[in-house]
């Protein structure tokens, strides 16, 4: 059986090697030849609307999927009408707008900071009025990893920030702007879940993630301190999510967890960089988990691999020492294969056990 995936990185990598046991070939299209997925699976190197490199990928597939959320929604609709796609273009589609994206969870019921959407600098000027100070005006569309972000704190010359903001932000992204009131979060958290093409749902344990400098830094799982009451709010979250979207597949929301309360801030319609753990931490990672949800398989187990820790720690800029970090008991380190650039996830690793302040000491020999 073949998974034709529209992206060519990372995500797709590991998807591809999380096939290989179940006897499911992986074939990317990605605009670089220097794809990392091209490693481990077939490449087509092509630009995301070359409609005959989309014929190529999707001919003979069983299922076409996506790794990365920025793919244009048009070259996934086209694959619907010469393969199964699973996610549906329609979740991506929300996934690639931060304003439909929290105008669906409101809808939902689903708690979000609050926001407006602004185009003109005049626009801009109301949403931060009706939003108030602090707040962050992002990009509704490509920001990623901090990126196409200004926060205004109460006391800035508020109409010069403004002014600045909007400058800089429609210099680079065009599609509008969201204003979101500044959450004041105990923690970061993002719930990892999964909908099979029967409907089955399975959700992961909740993660906890700390960043820095805008990128993932640090994942927990199980969130440290979790109650069952904060597990079950996200649990309900997810289902909501994914029975509305009618989605087939692994899809991750990040959420702001305040005082136990749960906001969503955003949803990424893929496997997730907090959930890289589940590889070694869980049951059925969620990379297997989303290859049999897209296939039409039953769903594996979601539950941590016999009942432990896992901490997964982002390897940026540059890879730690691999003889000392694999010399370092229940380290498991992941090297994408990338050349080394600041800033470049390169690769990561997860350390997994019984104890959480043994396994979170480990994780941050590391990280050093
Ligand atoms: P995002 O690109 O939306 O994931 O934002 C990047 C990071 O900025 C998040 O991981 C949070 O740490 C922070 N952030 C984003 N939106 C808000 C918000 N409304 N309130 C407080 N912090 C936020």
């Amino acid at each position: 059986m073949i998974t034709a995936v529209l992206g060519g990185g990372q995500l797709a990598r590991m998807l591809a090697l999380a096939g290989a046991p179940l006897g499911l070939r992986t074939r990317c299209l990605d605009p670089s030849p220097n794809a990392v997925a091209g490693h481990v699976s077939d490449l087509i190197v092509a630009e995301y609307d070359d409609a005959a490199a989309l014929g190529r990928l999707a001919d003979g597939a069983d299922v076409c999927t996506f790794e990365f959320e920025n793919v244009p929604v048009a070259a996934t609709e086209w694959l619907t009408k010469h393969a199964t796609v699973h996610p549906h273009p329609r979740a991506l589609g929300i996934g690639q707008d931060r304003v439909q994206e929290k105008r669906l969870f409101q809808r939902l019921g689903i708690g979000v900071a609050k926001f407006e959407a602004a185009t003109t600098l005049d626009e801009l000027r109301h949403a931060v009025a009706t939003v108030g100070a602090p707040c962050i005006i992002k990009t509704r569309r490509l920001g990623y990893d901090g990126r196409g972000q200004v926060r205004l704190q109460a006391d800035d010359n508020l109409a010069h920030a403004i002014d600045a903001a909007h400058a800089t932000l429609t210099e680079n992204y065009h599609d509008g702007l969201i204003v979101e009131g500044m959450v004041p979060f105990d923690r970061e958290l993002s719930v990892i879940a999964v909908r099979s093409s029967s409907g089955e749902i399975a959700c992961y344990p909740l993660v906890e993630n700390e960043h820095e400098g805008g990128i993932l830094r640090r994942s927990r799982a199980p969130a440290p301190n979790l109650c069952p009451e904060t597990q079950a709010k996200a649990a309900q979250i997810a289902t909501t999510l994914l029975t509305e979207l009618d989605y087939v597949g692994v899809l991750a929301i990040e959420l702001f967890d305040v005082g136990g309360d749960l906001l969503a801030n955003e949803m990424a319609p893929r496997v997730h960089n907090s959930g890289h753990w589940t590889i070694e931490g869980s049951v059925c990672s969620q990379f297997e988990n989303h290859l049999r949800a897209v296939h039409g398989l039953p769903l594996g187990s979601t539950e941590m691999a016999q009942g432990g820790v896992a901490t997964m720690i982002n390897l940026i800029g540059q890879m730690p020492d691999r003889k000392q970090a694999l010399s370092l008991p229940g380290v498991h380190v992941h090297d994408y294969g990338k050349s080394a650039r600041p800033n470049r996830k390169l690769g990561h690793a997860t350390v997994v056990g019984q104890d959480r302040a043994e396994v979170d000491a480990l994780a941050s020999r590391i990280l050093n």
